[in-house]
């Protein structure tokens, strides 16, 4: 199954994400995460990627299409993937098509710019897994630590909401784009369009996501 997770910074796209990843067993390629790993690295990427993200812009397409389309020829990506934060631009889209990348869902979370700003307040992340927790809707077993591993979880440096509420007006100018687009895909018979309302409690947006996927 190939999906495209598609929605503004803190909609819960990386949430749903390991959801779906534990229940389908398909790769989760989070461009996101992918740029996080790169800076922590270190990598010419890396340092090219982190001030523009500290900044709440977008990273290059073609930084990002090359990426990704490395990312797709892994072979556990063969069955399928989880498309988390890519595409993010019309360009990004376009260019997915042209590799003849074929996608069965694409799932749009509908969720309110306030609620987006409160979430992103509270959200904390644990950097190596990408799993992603809130100190209120999601809290970890032992507070700051990740579930799984015991790890810190931290803050991430774009979550501050001056440079959310720039992220979000970012989001609303260049891949809100993508709802017409992939609803016009979908119109096509090229792949299913699922609108979900996102600002309802995780368990019941996950519920919903199965059944729509069944
Ligand atoms: P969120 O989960 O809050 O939506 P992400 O982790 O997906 O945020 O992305 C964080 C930042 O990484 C973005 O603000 C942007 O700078 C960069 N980024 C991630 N994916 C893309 C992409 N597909 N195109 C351009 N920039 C990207
Ligand atoms: P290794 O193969 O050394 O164990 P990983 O499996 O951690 O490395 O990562 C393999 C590649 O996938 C790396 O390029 C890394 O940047 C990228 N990656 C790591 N986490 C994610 C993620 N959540 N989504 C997409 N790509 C990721
Ligand atoms: P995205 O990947 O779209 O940026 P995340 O999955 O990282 O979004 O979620 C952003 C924040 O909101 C996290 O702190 C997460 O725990 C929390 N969250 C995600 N989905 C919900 C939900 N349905 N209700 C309440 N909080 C949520």
């Amino acid at each position: 199954m190939r999906i495209i997770l598609l929605g503004a910074p803190g909609a819960g796209k990386g949430t749903q994400a390991q959801f779906l990843m534990g229940k389908y067993g398909i790769p989760q390629i989070s461009t996101g995460d992918m740029l996080r790993a790169a800076i922590k690295a270190g990598t010419e990427l890396g340092l090219k990627a982190k001030q523009v993200m500290d900044e709440g812009k977008l990273v290059s397409d073609d930084i990002i299409i090359g990426l990704v389309k490395e990312r797709i020829a892994m072979d556990d990506c063969k069955d399928g993937f989880l498309l988390d934060g890519f595409p993010r631009t019309i360009p990004q889209a376009d260019a997915m098509k042209e590799a003849g990348v074929k996608v069965d869902h694409c799932i749009e979370f509908d969720v309110a710019d306030d609620v987006i700003v409160e979430r992103m307040g509270g959200r904390r992340v644990h950097p190596a897994s990408g799993r992603v927790y809130h100190v209120v809707y999601n809290p970890p077993k032992v507070e700051g630590k990740d579930d799984a591993t015991g790890e810190d979880l931290i803050v991430r440096e774009d979550d501050k909401e001056e440079t959310v509420r720039k992220r979000l007006a970012i989001y609303h100018e260049q891949t809100k784009p993508l709802v017409n687009y992939y609803s016009a895909e979908a119109d096509a018979g090229n792949c299913e369009y699922h609108k979900l309302d996102g600002n309802r409690p995780v368990d019941v947006v996950s519920a919903e996501l199965e059944e729509r996927l069944s």
